[in-house]
């Protein structure tokens, strides 16, 4: 080849790469503009190591991201997007990561799962709960005493911080919040309760606060005042947020642990609740694509 024509030659082929690398980078962009415009993302929370890592092996094609402390496994199930987020202990880290998740990845429904300690001694550990309703058992008003007056928990009201935005003794913070779970998720979760074979599945209330509580009176005080059927640390945050954005939202906690009828610790509870969640993700896909 004469100078000239290889001169020619190397600028066709730099053009037509250039082409190439322009046509790729096209076609992944739309890609990820269709995949995101069109199915927005279900997001599966778990707290700890134990509760997050079994369901993100379950997922195809993942690629993980950091954001802080948080983990968010993104991947496919049945070629839906599903993002398992490793979300950390307690409500400050489940808040954060749920408003993360939000702004991040757009979501059309919210899951946060794992394990609890039962308030409702018919519930055994194994057996699983799908919150019809969430709520923080930790946000709370003392009565008023003076010194050496001593402290008297079980006389302390439910305080409700959504009520309104001032502050003071407003009569109408006197009383629980309630965050309602999902009407269609918790159709999801209700059609593939027989494929769990480890304990029931039933529907109740699940409540959340910063604390592991093992006085059995004091369990006895909250489930009272509250309803619950168990208790952990996260729903109420996620749901929360999930109310704020207006995001669809259920918690699924299997027990555990449940100290009013005994029912000592086992860690094997959280593999085996992410294997129930993982059917009724599918489901919920398959109730998506058939809408
Ligand atoms: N590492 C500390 C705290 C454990 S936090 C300790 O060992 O004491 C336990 C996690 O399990 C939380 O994410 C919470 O949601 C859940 N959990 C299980 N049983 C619970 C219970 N009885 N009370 C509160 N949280 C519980």
């Amino acid at each position: 080849m004469k100078k000239k024509t290889l001169k020619k030659f190397a600028s066709v082929v730099a053009i037509s790469g250039m082409l190439v690398m322009l046509a790729g980078c096209n076609s992944s962009l739309l890609n990820e503009t269709e995949v995101e415009g069109a199915q927005r993302p279900i997001i599966i929370q778990g707290p700890m190591p134990i509760e997050a890592e079994d369901f993100a092996k379950k997922l195809d094609k993942v690629k993980v991201e950091k954001s802080g402390t948080f983990v968010f496994y993104k991947g496919k199930l049945n070629n839906y997007p599903v993002i398992v987020t490793k979300t950390g202990k307690g409500m400050e880290n489940t808040a954060a990561a749920t408003a993360l998740a939000i702004e991040k990845y757009d979501p059309i429904a919210i899951i946060n799962q794992g394990t609890s300690g039962g308030h409702d001694p018919s519930l055994n550990v194994f057996d699983i709960v799908l919150g019809e309703k969430t709520t923080n058992i930790g946000s709370l008003k003392t009565t008023n005493m003076d010194e050496n007056q001593g402290i008297d928990p079980t006389s302390w009201i439910p305080m409700d911080l959504m009520a309104s935005e001032g502050s003071g003794s407003d009569p109408n913070a006197n009383k629980v919040r309630y965050y309602e779970g999902d009407k269609d998720l918790l159709a999801a979760a209700n059609a593939v309760k027989d494929t769990y074979t480890k304990g029931k599945v039933v529907e109740g209330i699940i409540g959340s606060a910063d604390f592991w509580n093992s006085e059995v009176d004091r369990i006895k005080w909250i489930h009272e005042i509250y309803g619950t059927s168990v208790e952990e640390m996260e729903g109420a945050s996620a749901a929360q947020i999930a109310d704020a954005y207006d995001v669809a939202f259920l918690g699924i906690r299997i027990l555990s642990n449940n100290k009013t009828n005994g029912g000592t610790y086992n860690p094997g509870t959280a593999a085996a609740n992410q294997e129930y969640v993982y059917e009724v993700v599918k489901e919920y896909i398959s109730m998506m694509k058939s809408k």
